[in-house]
């Protein structure tokens, strides 16, 4: 059976952090291929104004087009409903033609808003998902986090460790609001596209 890797995100910017957990990811737990999904309409950050679904798509692509391994899904972005993971996860499994194990990646930080998410705990049931560390939060109380959560939904949320990078779109987004260098923080081509398209200024 194949294994499937789903990577959701804002990407408003995609950077290092991103292709890092991804990469980690694919090559730790075997799995097939990576598809990275940009938000459509992000039910938690709706009051924040985020680049169009088409930069964010477009910076996806650029960033991931070298890796032979990974995809990038329009399926939220061609949505016009709110994007939640669980209706994303449903049309995914549809769509693709063949059984295959899904695994959810996520950073820590999302662990934490888990249980904030639509229908957590039919969401854990359509898919594995993978939680990795992530610079500024402890790992010992994510694990505790992460036992009380498969405790609690019977789930098979699993955790593992990739190399820390201290790398957020919210960081690059103000470095270029205040002028400041984002030289490989994110891949170059995506670092023009943001000063081509006048982006975050
Ligand atoms: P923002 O600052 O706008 O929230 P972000 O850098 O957190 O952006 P998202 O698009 O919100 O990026 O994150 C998508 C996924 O990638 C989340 O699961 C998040 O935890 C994970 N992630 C983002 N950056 C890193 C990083 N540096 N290390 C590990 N995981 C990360
Ligand atoms: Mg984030």
């Amino acid at each position: 059976m194949k294994k499937i890797g789903l990577m959701g995100g804002t990407f408003d910017p995609i950077h290092y952090g991103h292709l890092v957990l991804a990469e980690q990811i694919r090559t730790q737990f075997g799995l097939d291929m990576v598809y990275f999904i940009p938000v459509g309409i992000p039910p938690h950050k709706q009051d924040k104004n985020i680049s169009s679904s088409k930069d964010r798509y477009f910076m996806t692509l650029l960033a991931t087009i070298t890796n032979p391994n990974f995809e990038v899904s329009k399926i939220e972005i061609e949505d016009n409903n709110i994007s939640y993971t669980v209706n994303t996860i449903k049309k995914f499994k549809e769509k693709i033609d063949c059984d295959a194990e899904l695994y959810f990646i996520t950073g820590a930080d999302a662990i934490y808003e888990l249980e904030t998410w639509k229908n957590v705990k039919e969401l854990l049931t359509l898919c594995k998902f993978i939680a990795a560390s992530r610079p500024g939060i402890d790992e010992r109380k994510l694990r505790q986090k992460i036992m009380e959560l498969n405790e609690k939904y019977n789930s098979h949320i699993l955790v593992t460790a990739v190399p820390a990078l201290a790398i957020s779109s919210t960081d690059i987004r103000n470095r270029i609001r205040f002028g400041k260098s984002i030289k490989y923080i994110l891949p170059e081509s995506v670092e023009y596209y943001i000063y081509k398209n006048k982006l975050y200024i």
